[in-house]
């Protein structure tokens, strides 16, 4: 079992990561919540289905009522509607200010859950028990929100957990695709912070449907340190926090034209990725083997090229409105070395010459 302490300026709480973490959920609950009311589990159906008896079975341990709602998969989760539907389930069942949420699920979960937290009752505490490798970054950092049709995320808080409790065990039945989703955000943390990691994963990781649980215990505890890192210095987002958009702008880009769902958060941020590698490369001289890394993450069955269908006028403008564009342009992260990220604005021109080089 692995602990990590992350401590914002507004809170401190743990990470707890190994096989069979979820039984320390109880006495968690039990030392930290003398006078809770009642829990609600906040799941998804396909996580309800696999999971859900085990958390259940934990939560009895406290002795407190234990309540469930269960939302759509993935970004359905995510809607004006479901998070209505989640506060007037709250509200019905007389949940109060000392009720607690435990968000069990992936990043859709637990950023649907976080903010029904965030804002029931002017904000009650929740706990985090990711079950996608995708949700080592998410379910970190305190950002929680919903989709509006306008927007992705645009409607949102920070709000922090109380604690993160991260069961290896869960992730035996995430299926490849969203392995894979998740694995991007591991090279991401590595590439932007350790390049030591970086090694460590290209040598280690060679087929996703066979990683080990020593594995994914190392990849995720890395993987949630380097974001905690960035995260304790800048909880709000306002200097390099930015740094974790490494892939995301070309990315998001991408993610959105080919809609939402289809294309997964991962495989589009790693040809986002690629792509900022190589204007790393270009702009930096960044030192680097893209070869090498384009033809291990080929083998573990990500694409690096844009997908034909998408245009690169549309992209360069989504680019440019991505919420995290600073000055009406596109702001890049890109890496002057390995490890060693910073913000750059790009012209509409070498963005363009660029997108050509990878269609
Ligand atoms: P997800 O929660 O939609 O899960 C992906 C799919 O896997 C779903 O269909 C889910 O039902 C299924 N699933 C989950 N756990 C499973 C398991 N153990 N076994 C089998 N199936 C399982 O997606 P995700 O990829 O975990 O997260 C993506 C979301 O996270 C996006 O909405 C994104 O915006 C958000 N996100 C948030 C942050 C943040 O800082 N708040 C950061 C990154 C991503
Ligand atoms: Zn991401």
């Amino acid at each position: 079992m692995e602990s990590i302490r992350i401590k914002t300026a507004s809170k401190q709480y743990p990470v707890l990561i190994g096989k069979n973490a979820i039984n320390e959920l109880s006495d968690f609950i039990t030392n930290e919540f003398s006078h809770l009311s009642k829990i609600l589990i906040i799941t998804d159906e396909k996580v309800a289905e696999l999971h859900l008896q085990t958390v259940k079975k934990v939560l009895i341990k406290t002795g407190k009522p234990v309540l469930q709602h269960v939302v759509p998969e993935g970004e359905h989760a995510k809607t004006f509607d479901v998070f209505y539907e989640c506060q007037s389930y709250a509200l019905s069942q007389q949940l109060n200010r000392k009720s607690l949420i435990i968000a069990l699920g992936g990043g859709a979960v637990g950023d649907l859950a976080g903010f029904v937290a965030a804002t029931f009752m002017r904000g009650i505490p929740f706990i985090q028990v990711p079950t996608t490798l995708l949700a080592h970054d998410s379910a970190v950092g305190g950002k929680v929100a919903i989709n509006h049709p306008l927007g992705k995320n645009m409607v949102g808080a920070f709000h922090q957990p109380e604690a993160v409790i991260y069961d290896l065990e869960f992730l035996h039945t995430l299926p490849l695709k969203e392995l894979r989703s998740g694995f991007a955000e591991v090279v991401k943390h590595s590439l932007i912070a350790d390049e030591e990691f970086y090694r460590w994963l290209r040598l280690n990781i060679v087929d996703l449907n066979n990683v080990k649980d020593e594995q994914f215990l190392t990849m995720i505890t890395k993987g949630i340190s380097i974001k905690a890192s960035i995260v304790e210095k800048d909880e709000k987002e306002t200097g390099i926090r930015a740094f974790l958009n490494f892939g995301h702008t070309l990315g998001h880009a991408i993610e959105g034209s080919m809609g939402y769902g289809n294309f997964t958060h991962g495989e589009s941020i790693l040809i986002g990725m690629v792509y900022a590698l190589k204007l790393s490369k270009k702009k930096l001289d960044l030192n680097f083997n893209l070869n090498e890394f384009i033809d291990w993450v080929t083998s573990l069955g990500y694409r690096t090229t844009i997908p034909r269908q998408l245009e690169k006028e549309v992209l360069l403008h989504l680019m440019k409105t991505d919420k995290k564009s600073v000055h009406g342009g596109a702001t890049f992260v890109l890496l002057s070395q390995l490890g060693t990220p910073l913000l750059m604005d790009m012209d509409d021109s070498a963005l363009l010459e660029e997108m050509n080089e990878l269609m």
